[in-house]
């Protein structure tokens, strides 16, 4: 692998967002709107939107207060030499005004992440990935310029605007992927190493103790051999491309052994139809749009259930009133008179066994009329004529 920087020839700064990010993200915003405006019009589906809204707000800004007080923030006088680092990407990414950066220790995990509160970015990085690469290596240097890339694109912003047409199947997944491939495009013109790009993967593979020492071809060949059913589904149901995968991308940039989009099982596509996507912002906010999307589903629901109940019991009543009509002819037949009183035709061995109730408690009066033929009404449903 050649050490010479893939910046100038194959990445373009105005040209590092993947135009199959921007067809997907079209498709993810069309499903998005249509969801959105279904919520709005329906009464249970605006409140938990309002709701679950809110909570997300809250939850999120105690997430940017736990970086702001209990993280390191970088600065000229904090980590200086991340701090140049940051810069240094900020400026070649064209990034301005420049985001807060900070560092957290969280438990050995090596994960960096952008996100957004109040109309601040902030970048946080883990310090696992500083230990592991060093502040001014070409590893942080790609992983910050991921990171910013999501913040250049508003990867962030966007992320609550299409959540419902991100937790779609298929269409859902397919656009985070390709927003993360997009980002590993602005890390990867970020770095002014290629091998940086594919060893701060690698890490996340491999463990950062091995990172640098691992092949990246043959990682990225991992991506071509293995073709199967279950690796087809995991990666149309995943929101991150592979790490082979990505490898080979960068790979690819400056080896066209490695630009290859080998296919997949033809049946993981039913089955990743049938997976929902995910991580529409966080954990939290996908368990919030899944509890919306039920709330909708439950404001279309109920009035069709309670719909067909109405149309039932009006039907039981109007048989109800066939019943009595009936009974009351039987009655006028054999006694030649129409009865006065219920109790006249309804009883034990009467034409009526049982008077009918109505199923929405409804009270029936009768009326015989001179023409032979009866008119029930009931204070509910209506007057028939029999
Ligand atoms: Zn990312
Ligand atoms: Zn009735």
């Amino acid at each position: 692998m050649s050490n010479s920087s893939f910046t100038s020839q194959q990445l373009d700064l105005s040209d590092l967002t993947l135009p199959k990010e921007k067809t997907y993200g079209r498709i993810v915003l069309t499903l998005a709107v249509i969801v959105w405006i279904v919520l709005a019009f329906t009464l249970v589906g605006a409140f938990y939107a309002l709701l679950f809204g809110i909570i997300g707000w809250l939850g999120h800004g105690l997430l940017a207060a736990h970086l702001r007080a209990e993280s390191v923030k970088v600065s000229e006088r904090q980590l200086p030499q991340l701090y140049d680092t940051f810069v240094r990407v900020c400026a070649k990414l064209g990034v301005s005004p420049m985001p807060s950066l900070y560092v957290v220790q969280a438990g050995g995990a090596l994960n960096a992440f952008a996100t957004k509160f109040g109309g601040r970015n902030f970048v946080v990085v883990n310090s696992d990935l500083l230990e592991a690469f060093g502040p001014s290596s070409p590893e942080i240097e790609f992983i910050l310029g991921h990171e910013l890339g999501h913040l250049k694109s508003n990867h962030i912003s966007k992320r609550i605007l299409f959540a419902p047409g991100i937790l779609m199947p298929l269409i859902g997944p397919a656009y985070l992927r390709a927003c993360e491939a997009s980002c590993d495009r602005h890390g990867a013109f970020a770095t002014s190493n290629p091998q940086g790009a594919t060893s701060a993967l690698l890490a996340l593979s491999g463990g950062k103790a091995h990172g640098r020492i691992l092949d990246a071809g043959s990682f990225a060949d991992q991506h071509n051999e293995e073709r199967g059913f279950f690796v087809s589904w995991h990666e149309l149901s995943s929101p991150y491309p592979t790490l082979s995968q990505r490898v080979a991308k960068i790979l690819a940039l400056n080896n066209p052994h490695f630009d290859t989009r080998p296919a997949r099982h033809p049946l993981a596509y039913p089955l990743a139809l049938l997976t929902p996507g995910g991580r529409a912002t966080s954990g939290g906010a996908n368990a919030m749009i899944f509890i919306v999307v039920i709330g909708l589903l439950a404001a279309m629901a109920i009035p069709a259930f309670q719909k067909v109940r109405t149309a039932a019991q009006e039907k039981t009543c109007i048989n109800n009133e066939r019943m009595i009509a009936a009974a009351v002819q039987q009655y006028t037949l054999e006694n030649n008179k129409a009865p006065a009183a219920i109790s006249d035709f309804s009883g034990p061995g009467k034409p009526l066994a049982a008077f009918p109730a109505c199923p929405s408690k409804g009270h029936y009066e009768i009326e015989p009329q001179a023409d032979g033929t009866v008119k029930v009404t009931c204070s509910v449903h209506g007057g028939h004529s029999y």
